[in-house]
């Protein structure tokens, strides 16, 4: 007989679901719910579900560790559900978007065009008209994008509000995804940004400020303080350019989550006190700058679970295969396909919750590719056919960030508690 290979270390922390009567629980707007009532309430596997409780409790938690002057914006890429929009549009102060389309979703969500910013490269000529016609504020990453919308801003009559997204001469530390520094297709080069807001201001559009954003899931507050305090001392170093006050200043965010072993909760009290210092420092030297930050896994990431049922259960070689009705096609990321380097668990749970005891399991979903991989040997309680298994941390980047149409499987249900 084959032995199969040692299990891999148990998950990152996962505290904010609880477990009862062998049940996981959901906490809803009207209460909480147990995840074999929503499973039953869905009609079908699989799908994501996010609480509002979470969002909102963690909406507090920000608010609470933050200055009361620094903006919270949503970037909704993260999570785009447009119940999930309009849910954090009445708890945050603004909303970025990364496209027309969210635009669109941000506008029907009911946020005011006037704390709206749009981010993102290559934006089309059609777009940056809809900006301007819609009056938010775009943040412009290549020149290029200046006379457009001069002219949709003459065509129109209406003002075109915008914000210099700056490439910094410096990156992110520890960050998964690094977003600014070196050569990068987001934002000008430092270097550019002086000629950007001369033509700026000879074409009439109405400056307002910058935007930098480094990277993207940090864990360690030092490195993400470091950079909003390089980011603001840029900010000023390039506002001597500009003939108008800076009245929006966006220091990026970068919050990360805990997804794998090992890793620990992101500590917001020393990026608190930083941000306090730079708002200090703002009220002398850039009096009009409103400082924002924009998060989005941080926000949702944590509210999210994908729940998707087990369809078959195969030992193979000695090693159990838990076959599920989903997988990478809706959850891309947790296979590890999304930006991973080395492949880790998400944490992962099976209910119905039936004893202690825990055995390896390969968690996996229906798609032919050994790429639909939802947890490698991990230690879980026996699985059976007809449990629930649920992918925590999911609520962001999932079902929008997933080829939900590869393999041809039916497309991912989402649902806001
Ligand atoms: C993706 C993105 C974000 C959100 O990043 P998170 O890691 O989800 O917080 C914020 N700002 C910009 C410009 C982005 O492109």
């Amino acid at each position: 007989m084959t032995i199969p290979p040692a299990p891999k270390p148990v998950h990152a922390p996962m505290d904010q679901f609880e477990v009862a009567q062998g049940d996981l629980v959901i906490a809803g707007q009207h209460g909480p719910v147990a995840l074999h009532t929503l499973a039953a309430r869905v009609g079908s596997t699989p799908f994501y579900a996010y609480s509002r409780p979470l969002l909102r409790q963690r909406v507090a938690e920000l608010r609470a560790a933050l200055p009361r002057a620094v903006k919270l914006h949503y970037a909704m890429k993260a999570n785009p559900m447009p119940a999930v929009v309009q849910f954090m549009a009445g708890l945050v102060d603004g909303i970025d978007v990364a496209s027309a389309g969210e635009l669109k979703v941000a506008l029907d969500a009911g946020a005011d065009p006037a704390e709206i910013s749009f981010a993102g490269p290559g934006k089309r000529d059609p777009e940056l008209r809809q900006s301007v016609a819609s009056g938010v504020l775009v943040n412009v990453e290549s020149m290029r994008e200046l006379p457009v919308l001069a002219r949709a801003s003459q065509e129109l009559g209406l003002p075109a509000r915008v914000a210099i997204r700056v490439n910094p001469d410096f990156e992110l530390k520890g960050s998964g995804m690094k977003m600014g520094g070196g050569p990068k297709q987001f934002g000008l080069d430092t270097e550019l940004v002086p000629e950007a807001l001369a033509f700026a201001a000879r074409e009439g559009l109405a400056f307002e400020g910058f935007h930098l954003f480094a990277g993207s899931q940090n864990l360690r507050a030092e490195s993400i303080c470091e950079a909003q305090q390089k980011s603001y001392e840029l900010a000023l170093r390039l506002a001597e350019h500009a003939r108008t006050p800076v009245k929006f200043l966006n220091l990026g965010g970068g919050f990360g989550i805990p997804y794998f072993p090992g890793e620990t909760r992101l500590d917001l009290a020393p990026i608190g006190a930083n941000l306090q210092a730079i708002v200090e420092r703002a009220a002398g030297e850039m009096p009009q700058a409103g400082i924002v930050i924009e998060l989005g896994r941080y926000f949702v990431g944590e509210a999210g679970i994908y729940v998707t049922r087990v369809v078959d259960r195969k030992v193979s070689r000695g090693q159990v295969y838990l076959v599920c009705d989903g997988g990478l096609n809706h959850q891309l990321a947790a296979s590890g396909n999304f930006g991973q380097v080395v492949r880790k668990n998400y944490p992962v749970g099976i209910f119905p919750l039936r004893s202690e005891a825990r055995e390896s399991s390969m968690v996996v979903g229906p798609l032919c590719t050994p790429l639909d991989l939802l947890a490698d040997r991990m230690a879980l309680p026996q699985g059976e056919i007809g449990d629930l298994v649920v992918v925590f941390q999911s609520g962001a980047y999932g079902a929008s960030s997933s080829p939900q149409a590869f393999l041809g499987h039916p497309a991912v249900t989402e649902v806001l508690v």
